[in-house]
């Protein structure tokens, strides 16, 4: 993405000091999705490193990875998956858990979600140290598919989340830093 594109995403982006709890700085994107061109532009942008790329499915990660993973999805005219926090998805599911800075959290997938082969573009809001999108590659790949690319509105490169995916032999977009 270019210089001018990321500038513009950022500036649409807010920052709430100390939610959920002191010391995070919160990037906010319901002002970005809420201004229509913000929102459409922002999609173009992430989609347009995959036009024309063989993609099958959009995984998008609760919550905010639901919104960019719809549209990101319909653009490239592929289905949508969700992954989940535990105990929401109906059928069977796999999972996979991680550690967060305190305590563990958990992801999961319907089963029968990603088909063996399946070439999947994953999604959300941000990466911020790369836990969160690394568990769900591990359940894509459990499930015999393969990540073709991970794409984020936001990164905050100094927590080292997108080098780690990059480490996984993942490709790497985010739209602003
Ligand atoms: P991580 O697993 O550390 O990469 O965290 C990424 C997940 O947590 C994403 O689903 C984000 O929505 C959320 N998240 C982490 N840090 C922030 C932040 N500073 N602002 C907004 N969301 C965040």
């Amino acid at each position: 993405v270019g210089d001018l594109a990321s500038r513009w995403a950022t500036s649409r982006v807010r920052t709430i000091p100390d939610f959920p709890k002191k010391g995070i700085q919160f990037r906010d994107i319901t002002t970005l999705l809420a201004d229509a061109k913000g929102f459409r532009k922002a999609v173009d942008e992430l989609v347009q490193p995959y036009v024309g790329v063989s993609i099958d499915k959009v995984a998008g990660i609760e919550a905010r990875g639901f919104i960019l993973g719809g549209a990101i999805a319909h653009q490239l005219a592929c289905g949508f998956i969700p992954i989940r926090k535990p105990g929401k998805l109906p059928y069977r599911t796999i999972g996979e858990s991680y550690q967060l800075e305190y305590g563990e959290d958990r992801l999961e997938m319907h089963e029968d979600a990603v088909r063996s082969g399946d070439l999947v573009l994953l999604t959300d809001d941000l990466i911020a140290t790369g836990g969160t999108a690394k568990a769900a590659i591990k359940l894509i790949r459990q499930a015999g598919g393969t990540v073709v690319a991970a794409c984020f509105a936001i990164d905050l490169p100094d927590l080292g989340g997108a080098q780690k995916i990059r480490d996984m032999g993942v490709e790497v977009m985010t739209l602003c830093a």
